[in-house]
């Protein structure tokens, strides 16, 4: 694999080989198998693979978030070279340079990144648009591989690359648990051993409740949902919502299911000061059509 960091090494490289079709995988680093799926399909499915590492500290709204995101690019490059080949590429930029290439743009999310990580991370999904936007032009892939724990992410970028016509494919993947059902995530390394195990919770409840017979179940449902999983100490819910994969307007009554969408139970819960994500496809077995 060739290892850059700079983008006008990278857009060098990539005009002499235009006719590559390529695959492209952002990611903050500190890698685990999720990461490591997308990149294996995207080996799959393109002839070059670009995975980009790269901390983006405008999608932090806390400093010290910011600060304590695990880093470790020696280990990533060390997992990457066992899966990339010798033409993919591993692009690790810093921030002058990539932000160097900005220009001003306009994009209506629609309220996307209003609700959900957006109202509790005010600024977020706005680093993330800007990072991608830029990632995106630097390596103007055919493909893009997002993981379906970022659900809300997924479903911005799918908009922005329609509102913005940028004729990448976005590729959704599915999320990996560790052995107790747990989504991996880079943050779960800052949790202790004990609190670990016990985040198996989060998982297993949003199953529980993740097939709604009746419209009577549907009732109470987020109340059931937190309370089930704040009566496991350390974890605090943040927030949980039903939403649909479009609009990620929420559902509290039957009157607001739509037919033909799919809908996701979202959570953030905190640990340990960490903040953990999920979410699990609800169905709604009542509903015809
Ligand atoms: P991050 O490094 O956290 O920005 O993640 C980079 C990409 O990997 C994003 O598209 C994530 O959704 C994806 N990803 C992170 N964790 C997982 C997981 N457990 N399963 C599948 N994809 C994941």
């Amino acid at each position: 694999m060739i290892i850059i960091d700079s983008v006008a090494d990278l857009r060098r490289l990539l005009a002499r080989e235009e006719k590559f079709g390529t695959g492209f995988v952002p990611t903050m680093g500190a890698l685990h198998r999720g990461h490591l799926s997308l990149v294996k399909q995207s080996s799959l499915d393109n002839k070059r693979t670009v995975v980009s590492i790269f901390v983006n500290p405008t999608q932090f709204n806390d400093t010290s978030d910011l600060e304590k995101y695990p880093r470790d690019l020696e280990t990533d490059l060390s997992m990457l070279s066992n899966i990339l080949s010798d033409k993919d590429i591993v692009f690790t930029p810093n921030y002058n340079d990539l932000y160097s290439f900005e220009t001003e743009f306009s994009l209506d999310l629609m309220g996307l990144d209003q609700v959900m990580e957006g109202s509790h991370r005010p600024g977020h999904f706005e680093g993330v648009v800007r990072v991608v936007k830029l990632l995106f032009e630097a390596v103007t892939p055919e493909k893009a591989y997002f993981g379906q724990k970022d659900f809300q992410q997924l479903t911005i970028i799918k908009k922005m690359v329609k509102e913005l016509n940028m004729g990448i494919e976005i590729i959704a993947c599915p999320i990996l648990r560790e052995a107790n059902g747990l989504a991996m995530s880079s943050r779960n390394e800052r949790l202790s051993e004990h609190t670990r195990s016990l985040a198996a919770i989060i998982h297993s409840t949003l199953k529980e409740y993740c097939k709604v017979k009746s419209a009577n179940e549907l009732t109470g449902i987020s109340q059931k949902i937190k309370d089930g999983i704040n009566s496991v100490s350390p974890f605090l819910v943040e927030y949980f919502e039903i939403v649909d994969n479009i609009s990620l307007r929420s559902v509290s009554s039957v009157s607001d299911i739509m037919s033909g969408r799919k809908y996701y139970g979202c959570i953030a819960v905190y640990a340990e000061e960490v903040r953990l994500i999920d979410n699990v496809e609800f169905s709604f077995a009542f509903i015809k059509g």
